[in-house]
């Protein structure tokens, strides 16, 4: 199917006349890449300086003008993590809250949580590149308990900041700790076949929520992509980023990405359980049936994968 996007292409190209304004077509996919848990502790592969060295370098290589980083202030251990934060920030990219400490909604109480989200505030407002978005840390917004959750949606509000919502994840965090395991464990890493494993999971779950949106929704609205900052991330941004652009993908910033109407279905969405994406949560709402999360994140699966392709391992019985 490859060849059918040069082709389409080709013919809008033949139809534009000069002086146009091309109106966006109805069938564009658009995904804009975020990245949790900076200053994110040292992975498999990099120092914590070479991986934001590499990302930053890679992000612009490959065209993406604006991502966000969602940051943990409480994980800033030293003028090295700030600097790093700094230098996401120069090079054109956002930053909003994570929390301060990454706390679990469903295990404490609503009003410790909101004093987090007041500590983590504290550091980053006034900086350079602050946006007054929240990220929920597990994406959990307190599970069964709904009183619990509209505190905290109550408590956002009053502080003028938004649901940092994620559309779509493919369990990067999981391959991340895999690589660092195997790494100790005196593994050999095939690194060809990790950076495979974690675009085609991407571009997966990117495919697979983008359907689930469409059939909640009724149109595809734009996504926001949840990563974290990793090493694998600083080594294979770029692959993903091509990957998903073979695929009919628009690379947007984050800031055009809230700006969709689907924004506002972050605050009012209402499931038994509220924890995870938002293409998850509304589709629960609109009764549709499950799976409404992509298959590679039962993480049996994704270890699987990992120990077959990436350690080369034999298939275990258990499939
Ligand atoms: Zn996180």
């Amino acid at each position: 199917m490859r060849w059918l996007l040069p082709v389409f292409l080709g013919l809008l190209a033949a139809c534009a006349q000069p002086g146009d304004t091309p109106a966006p077509p109805l069938a564009e996919k658009r995904i804009a890449l975020t990245f949790d848990d900076a200053p994110r502790a040292r992975g498999a592969f990099l120092s914590e300086d070479e991986r934001t060295r590499l990302l930053i370098a890679n992000l612009a290589a490959a065209g993406v003008d604006q991502a966000a980083f969602f940051v943990n202030p409480g994980q800033i251990d030293d003028a090295d993590d700030e600097r790093r934060i700094a230098a996401y920030v120069a090079a054109g990219h956002v930053i909003a809250n994570h929390s301060a400490t990454h706390p679990r909604l469903s295990r404490v109480e609503a009003t410790a949580y909101l004093a987090d989200i007041d500590a983590a505030e504290d550091w980053l407002r006034g900086r350079d590149g602050y946006r007054p978005w929240f990220r929920y840390p597990y994406l959990d917004e307190g599970q069964g308990d709904r009183a619990k959750r509209d505190a905290v949606r109550a408590g956002l509000d009053q502080r003028g900041l938004s649901n940092g919502y994620a559309t779509l994840e493919a369990i990067d965090w999981f391959y991340e700790a895999a690589a660092k395991k195997a790494v100790a464990d005196g593994h050999e890493i095939d690194r060809h076949a990790l950076r495979d494993l974690y675009v085609q999971a991407h571009v997966e779950a990117a495919e697979f929520y983008d359907g689930l949106a469409r059939e909640a929704l009724g149109h595809s609205p734009a996504h926001v992509m949840l990563l974290h900052e990793t090493d694998i991330a600083a080594l294979w941004i770029g692959d993903l980023v091509q990957a998903l652009r073979d695929r009919g993908w628009t690379i947007v910033s984050v800031d055009e990405a809230y700006a969709d109407p689907v924004a506002a279905l972050a605050k009012t969405y209402d499931t038994p359980v509220a924890q995870g994406t938002l293409t998850e949560m509304v589709a629960w709402q609109k009764g549709l049936p499950a799976p409404r999360w992509y298959r590679g994140n039962d993480t049996r699966l994704a270890q699987e994968w990992f120990d077959t392709r990436v350690l080369g391992l034999p298939t275990s019985d258990a499939d």
